[in-house]
This record gives C-alpha cells, sequence and structure tokens, in this order.
C-alpha cells in the first residue's frame, strides 16, 4: 500500500483535501469506531463481558498500531485533526513506524489555523470583534464597500429579546428525518454497549448525512432564522430548541460546511423578508465565533486545558448527569441535554457554565462533561467555549470579564423561576434561589482577583453594599448549599 489516509469521525467532508491524489487502486482509507472514544470521558466500571467485539475497549492509537502492522503502508494522511491529542498520537505513531506522514489544512474553515497564528501574533488579549471585523472585510461579507452593511456591526442590542410573559407561541417543529437502517442499527448498537451511559436515543432525530444536514439548513433559514436574531438568548421551558438552528453537530463534523451555510444565510436576505439584526447574528456565531473559537484552540493547546484561574475544585454536582435537582432552569437545561444531546448557547453558558462557575466546579471536569454529554463537543470547539468563555478559567485570555449573574437575569430571560420553588430575588433564607445566593458568594469568594477586573467595577460595588449581617447570612445559606449539593 502507497498511502493509508486516517479520516476521523468528525471529518466526514465530501470535499476532503484528504482526497486529493488519492488512487484506489495504490491507496486505502482507515477509519475506526474506537470504544475509547464513547467511554473516555465518562469512566465507570465495567465487567468484562463475554463475547466482547473485537475492538472492545481499545483506543484510536492500539487500533491503529494494529492496523499499520497488518496494512503496512509507506505513508500516512490526514487533515489536521480537530483535536490535539489525535494530532499528537497520529505524529508519535508515525514516528515510531518510520513513516512518512502528510497533514493536510482543513480546508472546511475560513480561516486556516496559520492566518489565525497571524491575526494573534503579538496581542495579550484576543477580541472576537476585531476579528470578526477583519474576515467581515476580508471575505467581503455583508459589507457595503468598506462600511458594514446596515451601518453598523454590532445588532446585540436587538438581538436579547425574552418572551416576557407570553408564550413563545407556535413555532413550527424543526424538520424531522427519517431513521433509516444504518441509523436504527447504530443506535441499537450504542443503545447495547453502552447501557449504562447518561443520555438516552429516544428522541434521536439528527441528520446523518449530507443531504439531510442541507435539508435542516433550508428549514432553519425558511422557518427559524427571522426570529433567530431577537430570541437568540431567550429559554422556555420544554422548548429546547426555539429559533436556532441545530446545526452545530452537522457543521462540526462537516456534513455542511459554513462557507456555503454563511451563502445561504446571505442569498436568503436578499428577498427582504428576513430582518438584517438575524442575518448577522447568525454570521456572527458562524463567521465570528467558530472561528474564533478554533483559532484560539490551537494557539492555546497544549497546556490550556489545566488552566484553572479561581482554583476551582469541587467535583460536579450528580444532577449533571440525572437532571435531578429542584432548580427549574438547570433540571430543564439538563433535560435538554439528556434527551437530546443539545441545549442552546444561553442554557450552556447562562445556566450550566454560571452554576459551575459560581459553585467552583473544576473546569476540566466540567469541560469533560461537555465532551461527554453534547452530540456537537469537540475539543477544539469545546474547551475555549468551556474554560476560555464559560470559566473564565484562563483568567482572561478571551473573554474580557467572568459571565456572572444571579438568578435575576435568568428569571429576565425565561418562564423557569415561575415554575421554581426557590425565589430568585432571595440569596438569603430557606428559599433563596441558589444562584443568587452563590453568585454574591462567588465575588465574595474571588474578591482579590475580581476587583482587578474593571468591567466587573459595577457587581463588585453591588456586592459592597451588602452590609456585614447581609453577607453573614448568604455565607450561611452558602454553606448548606455547598454540604447539600447533590440535593437542592
Ligand atoms: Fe433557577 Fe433560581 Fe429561577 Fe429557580 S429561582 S429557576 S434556581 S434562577
Amino acid at each position: 500500500m502507497r498511502n493509508l489516509v486516517l479520516l476521523f469521525g468528525d471529518q466526514l467532508d465530501h470535499h476532503s483535501p484528504v482526497f486529493e491524489n488519492f488512487d484506489s487502486r495504490l491507496d486505502e482509507i482507515w477509519m475506526a469506531e474506537a470504544d475509547e472514544e464513547f467511554t473516555r470521558m465518562w469512566v465507570h466500571y465495567h465487567q468484562l463481558e463475554p463475547g466482547r467485539p473485537r475492538d472492545k475497549g481499545k483506543s484510536l492509537e492500539e487500533i491503529l498500531t494494529r492496523d499499520l502492522h497488518e496494512l503496512e503502508p509507506e505513508k500516512l494522511t490526514c487533515v489536521q485533526p480537530g483535536e490535539f491529542r489525535l494530532l499528537d498520537m497520529v505524529n508519535k505513531l508515525a514516528k515510531k513506524n518510520n513513516l512518512d506522514l502528510e497533514i493536510k489544512e482543513d480546508n472546511h474553515f475560513f480561516y486556516s489555523i496559520n492566518q489565525f497564528k497571524e491575526f494573534a501574533n503579538g496581542k495579550k488579549n484576543l477580541l472576537l470583534e476585531t476579528f470578526y471585523r477583519q474576515l467581515r472585510k476580508e471575505f467581503g461579507i455583508l459589507m457595503d464597500g468598506k462600511q458594514p452593511m446596515g451601518k453598523k456591526w454590532n445588532f446585540d442590542k436587538q438581538n436579547r429579546d425574552s418572551f416576557g410573559r407570553e408564550d413563545p407561541g407556535k413555532i413550527k417543529s424543526p424538520r424531522s428525518f427519517t431513521t433509516d437502517k444504518i441509523t436504527s442499527g447504530a443506535i441499537d448498537l450504542v443503545n447495547q454497549l453502552y447501557a449504562a451511559h447518561p443520555g438516552n436515543l429516544d428522541h434521536f432525530d439528527l441528520p446523518v448525512n449530507r443531504d439531510e444536514a442541507l435539508a435542516l439548513s433550508r428549514d432553519f433559514i425558511n422557518h427559524r432564522l427571522e426570529h433567530f436574531g431577537q430570541y437568540q438568548d431567550a429559554m422556555w421551558t420544554g422548548k429546547p430548541f426555539l429559533y436556532h438552528s441545530r446545526l452545530s453537530a452537522a457543521l462540526n463534523v462537516k456534513l455542511i460546511s459554513p462557507k456555503e451555510l454563511v451563502s445561504k444565510v446571505i442569498e436568503s436576505s436578499f428577498k427582504g423578508e428576513i430582518p438584517f439584526n438575524s442575518i448577522e447574528a447568525f454570521v456572527r456565531q458562524v463567521l465570528g465565533w467558530r472561528e474564533f473559537t478554533r483559532g484560539f484552540y490551537w494557539t492555546r493547546e497544549p497546556g490550556y486545558v489545566d488552566s484553572n484561574f479561581f482554583n476551582a475544585l469541587e467535583p460536579l454536582p450528580s444532577f449533571y448527569w440525572d437532571a435531578n435537582t429542584k432548580m427549574q432552569c438547570v433540571k430543564d437545561s439538563i433535560l435538554n441535554v439528556i434527551n437530546h444531546g443539545y441545549s442552546h448557547h444561553i442554557q450552556r453558558l447562562m445556566v450550566l457554565g454560571l452554576f459551575c462557575l459560581l459553585l467552583g466546579v473544576d473546569p476540566k471536569k466540567f469541560h469533560e462533561w461537555h465532551l461527554a454529554m453534547y452530540n456537537d463537543a469537540i475539543d477544539w470547539v469545546s474547551l475555549p467555549n468551556v474554560l476560555g468563555m464559560s470559566q473564565y478559567a484562563d483568567g482572561g485570555l478571551m473573554t474580557s470579564k467572568p459571565y456572572t449573574a444571579s438568578g435575576n437575569y435568568i428569571n429576565k430571560m425565561s418562564n423557569y423561576c415561575k415554575h421554581c420553588e426557590y425565589r430568585y430575588r432571595e440569596s438569603s433564607g430557606n428559599k433563596a434561589c441558589p444562584f443568587s445566593t452563590l453568585y454574591y458568594e462567588f465575588l465574595y469568594r474571588n474578591q482579590d482577583k475580581l476587583d482587578d477586573i474593571n468591567r466587573m467595577n459595577f457587581q463588585m460595588k453591588n456586592l459592597n453594599r451588602k452590609n456585614r449581617r447581609e453577607m453573614e447570612n448568604i455565607l450561611e445559606r452558602g454553606r448548606f448549599l455547598r454540604e447539600n449539593i447533590n440535593n437542592i
């Protein structure tokens, strides 16, 4: 064999550069469903079963090592993996086996890793806004000559509405997909091999091939994009998707490319029916945030995963695995994850992430939970979003302040507090909202670090308005919550 072409699970791109010069008479493709990839982030004891399949319990590295000995290729080729761990593994194996290794640039993204490194060069802190504007100009996206279309770069103020007291009303259900034989076979296999894992597949409804991914993108553009911007931060009990696209998993395994998706969204704007703030909000997520996250990952790894600015060492509460909590906001958000492998960005950042930040959960453990639970979580996307944005574990390399809030924010953006036995306005006493208690406790506990962050001044002033008695009551309630964390 001349060349063994390695294809990883998140590289299902029809136009992958790995197929350039591929000759089926001389070359072969290697793919593996490695047991370790499904179990490494959720470590429990599994009893050895009789009749285990050949690769049961094996890692990608073990399977590839065995296959290299059997196949004896002259060369290995792959596209840049989405994870430092895999890149490291491929490099080491090639070296150990004296094989040439060609790693091709991943053309799925707008920017190459080197282009991002050039952007980052010499900058202490990297700002999304600077990066996003650079890409808009460079690719001529939503530009009117040298000016941004709509005369503004940012429509955030129009994009933070909640549904208020109203029910969100009838939102057309997202496009559904019939489960074919291959998919139902895969579901049966997962149910059989990983029956004890958290999450369930009863609601599985993801696009599993390129046609379905394209159909889901059309469905989003036709039925949800119009209100996406306005309600992108809103939450509602029992409504996991609202106006969100659900395309992140398809994008991350490369069934659809961000370039074609952005083009389709921009094309839809020509009809003039979709408000510009929605178009810009979506382009900002894909062209801005997604590219920024990926570039950031490759400029910081290895080593970034161990960041822990607040020295947070608490274990992850048990309700993150089973939704067994009285906090309505947390319960609903985790049920979405268990049932769909998904929750939208505000549930991730301002409910589940916020609770871990305030409680002081070890950020690496929270990151591992993401990798285990979300169907769109790949290291390059999860690590910066969780450690940098949600947990501020890098001390401000990715965002200029920690995303902190009390129960007030959750009440403003959802209907959760209406049905909760805790009271979002109260931060002490036995009905106090855990978010509101832990919010002040967090500010108090980390005062020395937070006082140095300019954008935290307003919140620190609020903390300082609490008199000694109020603070003692908050801290007492905080101690109670910590002692009973798995039963709140
Ligand atoms: Fe969440 Fe607090 Fe509101 Fe309950 S009261 S839903 S815990 S924010």
